[in-house]
């Protein structure tokens, strides 16, 4: 097996969330599919724990302090008990266990703290100005602003970073529905809104982008320190 890249680790964490919007699930759709298909490609699943007796990993309340080797057990556990009961996998998505696993497994690969290990911040705390960010769909580019705060929804653990979008919105980005690709050095919302990543706060206080034809000019976007700064 080849090493899991961020591809795979931004497009899992995506799959969660697109899962989470469709709830409950019935028969097989795409997404479910494509998880089955992903959790092998992460190292997520492993025949050494195929056989082993224990089931205790997918109680809600343990799911946050597992180590990577008890949700791999988890995970095969789940994958390897659908192949004799149809339909176990869909009801342990349906429950939310398997997605909980899965951010479980994202947190120990990619975060520090609930922070993408590869995005350094200042002594000030603060983020580089001018990053690029892509919304959902990639329909609306953005630039972060330098601002980060520990994000202000009850019970999420993520962080809050602040985007001056080209539609001329400003949005605040919880680091719980958006992956830093250190690659290209772009965060990219995975869920959440097309340019809110609210995947804890309540959906209803989603912001929609502008119709294009209310976006600012070039000329004024530009002169937004957070798009003249980044280039
Ligand atoms: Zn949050």
């Amino acid at each position: 097996m080849t090493a899991p890249t961020h591809a795979h680790w931004e497009q899992l964490r995506r799959l969660t969330h697109a899962i989470d919007a469709r709830l409950p699930l019935t028969g097989a759709p795409p997404e479910l599919v494509a998880l089955r298909h992903l959790l092998p490609s992460l190292g997520l699943v492993s025949r050494e724990f195929a056989t082993d007796p224990r089931d205790q990993t997918l109680r809600d309340r343990t799911v946050g302090t597992l180590d990577p080797t008890e949700v791999r057990k988890a995970l095969t556990r789940v994958l390897q008990h659908d192949q004799f009961i149809a339909g176990k996998f869909r009801s342990l998505v349906n429950s939310g266990a398997v997605q909980r696993l899965c951010r479980r497994a994202y947190a120990l690969a990619v975060l520090d703290d609930d922070w993408p290990s590869a995005l350094a911040v200042g002594d000030d705390g603060r983020i580089p100005v001018g990053m690029v960010v892509r919304s959902l769909n990639r329909a609306v580019e953005g630039r972060t602003t330098g601002g980060r705060r520990r994000c202000p929804a009850a019970q999420c653990t993520g962080w809050d970073v602040s985007v001056a979008w080209e539609s001329g919105q400003d949005t605040r980005i919880c680091s719980e529905g958006w992956h830093f690709d250190p690659e290209s050095r772009e965060l990219r919302i995975v869920g959440g809104g097309e340019i809110t990543a609210r995947v804890v706060a309540d959906p209803s206080q989603d912001v929609q982008p502008l119709p294009r034809a209310k976006w600012p000019s070039r000329e004024v976007l530009l002169t937004h320190p957070a798009w003249w700064s980044g280039g």
